[in-house]
């Protein structure tokens, strides 16, 4: 059986740069916490855990504590809640979100409506929304798009995308958009490793018998690229580990593509090649 994983599978440089900041804080500061979860993976929520950075819900007193701020990125008032309670800050927002921050900050600054492209409750379009002194509209789909009344009443907007969603769907969002708004600015934000990603599921997808897609369930870049995977090959399978892979895939298969998110390890990955070497074995 003919196995090929994606060279852009795993962890993207964003999510690197933050497990080493997060590591790094760990070594040399005691009290270390974080907002929430690193990234949306167990494997990697239970190394930080080990390494002594805990999770909390809510910011409290702040003396002597250090707070980690998250690949995704978080809202201006965080930050200022956390400076005046006192927290130490070190921020791991990944520079490609930053990115996102400046642009919506700047056209805002320059009078344009701000569109967002994202999942409405996701961190990171929380974070970004969060830059914006006034408020941004979020479009999470199609459907969620306001009436053509309200749309026409923005003169100039600028639209930004969370760096994981899918080109295709932004694109027919962009197409409605643009019929009801004089003035549209598109800022494609979504980043070049998830482009790169989503590019390669959708060439393994064609031309392997199966495709799996490795990472959690909690993960949206993972499930994009699921969903991406299943439109071009019914026989997509989305995966956490090698424990979820069943036997009665293989039958008759010669070839599979393989896929992981953007916060699966490698060592996942090489896991779940291993099982199906052994299962073709
Ligand atoms: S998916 Fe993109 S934006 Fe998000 S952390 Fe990775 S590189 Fe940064």
């Amino acid at each position: 059986m003919k196995v090929t994983v994606a060279k852009s599978a795993g962890f993207c440089f964003g999510v690197k740069r933050a497990l080493k900041i997060a590591l790094h804080t760990a070594s040399c500061e005691k009290n270390v916490y974080m907002l929430g979860d690193i990234v949306h993976n167990e494997d990697v929520v239970k190394t930080i855990s080990e390494a002594g950075i805990k999770k909390i819900a809510k910011l409290s007193a702040g003396k002597e504590k250090t707070l980690l701020i998250r690949a995704h990125g978080t809202s201006k008032e965080t930050f200022k809640k956390a400076k005046k309670l006192g927290y130490k800050i070190v921020d791991a927002t990944c520079l490609m979100v930053k990115e996102i921050h400046k642009i919506a900050i700047k056209k805002q600054k320059q009078n344009y409506k701000i569109i967002v492209i994202g999942d409405k409750k996701h961190d990171e379009v929380r974070g970004i929304t969060g830059q914006l002194k006034k408020k941004a509209l979020v479009v999470d789909s199609l459907k969620s798009l306001p009436s053509k009344a309200t749309l026409k009443k923005y003169k100039k907007a600028a639209v930004v995308v969370q760096s994981t969603q899918n080109i295709e769907e932004v694109k027919k969002i962009i197409e409605k958009l643009k019929i009801h708004i004089q003035r549209l600015e598109f800022y494609n934000t979504i980043c070049q490793p998830t482009s790169s990603k989503q590019q390669e599921a959708k060439t393994l997808s064609l031309n392997n018998d199966i495709m799996l897609i490795i990472g959690s369930r909690t993960s949206a870049n993972t499930k994009r690229l699921y969903e991406i995977s299943k439109s071009l090959n019914e026989k997509s399978y989305w995966i956490q580990s090698q424990k979820d892979i069943k036997k009665n895939w293989f039958s008759g298969i010669k070839s599979v593509g393989i896929t992981a998110g953007a916060s699966t390890p490698n060592t996942t990955t090489k896991e779940v090649v291993k099982k199906i070497k052994e299962l073709a074995g």
